[in-house]
């Protein structure tokens, strides 16, 4: 073989070389993309605790940041309105900064882990709050329990989880009780 041509080969191994680790990074950072931003409802319940544990692991697949929703069912503030007396209404306020408590306690978590951390609380119909809070947090995947604090043995998933898995724009990864 002439020299010219050695050279030939080795720059189209080296040219090969190249693409199938330009590729390889593709995928890999198209794959971390999915992670990038979580959106993580919670109700605070068992079984959204265990897809907190699971939010908090998708770090090293490279979740940068996490945006924290929980909501507080507006139909059941109505009914409350509606039928409670008003000591129920005057304890809304501790119920709030109880809510707020357990919130900041789970960012804290994830800011240790070295997160960016939002936080956001509605007062809305839950599955509703969470597309829209996917769409305008633009979130990459949405981590959620398949039950809440309901967890009715029957059911396959809870009406919440549900509505998100048929409703969602991009990847939910739905974390069993
Ligand atoms: P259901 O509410 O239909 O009686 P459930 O309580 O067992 O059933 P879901 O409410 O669907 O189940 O809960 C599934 C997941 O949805 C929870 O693990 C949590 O991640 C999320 N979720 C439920 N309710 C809320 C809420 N109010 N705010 C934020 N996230 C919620
Ligand atoms: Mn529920």
């Amino acid at each position: 073989m002439r020299d010219d041509e050695m050279g030939t080969i080795k720059i189209s191994t080296k040219n090969l070389t190249t693409s199938i680790q330009y590729e390889t990074d593709n995928i890999r950072k198209e794959g971390m993309k999915m992670f990038k931003k979580v959106l993580h409802p919670t109700d605070f319940s068992d079984v959204a605790m265990k897809a907190f544990a699971f939010v908090k692991q998708l770090k090293s697949a490279g979740a940068e940041e996490v945006v924290l929703l929980h909501v507080i069912d507006k139909r059941h503030l109505d009914a409350v309105k509606t039928y409670a007396g008003r000591d129920f209404m005057e304890s809304k306020g501790d119920w709030k900064e109880k809510t707020k408590q357990q919130l900041s306690s789970l960012e804290d978590e994830l800011k240790e882990s070295g997160f960016k951390v939002k936080v956001r609380v509605e007062e809305e119909i839950p599955f509703s709050a969470i597309l829209k809070a996917e769409e305008e947090e633009g979130a990459s995947l949405i981590v959620i329990g398949s039950h809440g604090k309901s967890n009715i043995r029957e059911m396959l998933l809870g009406s919440v989880s549900e509505k998100v898995v048929r409703k969602a724009k991009n990847p939910v990864l739905v974390v069993r009780r």
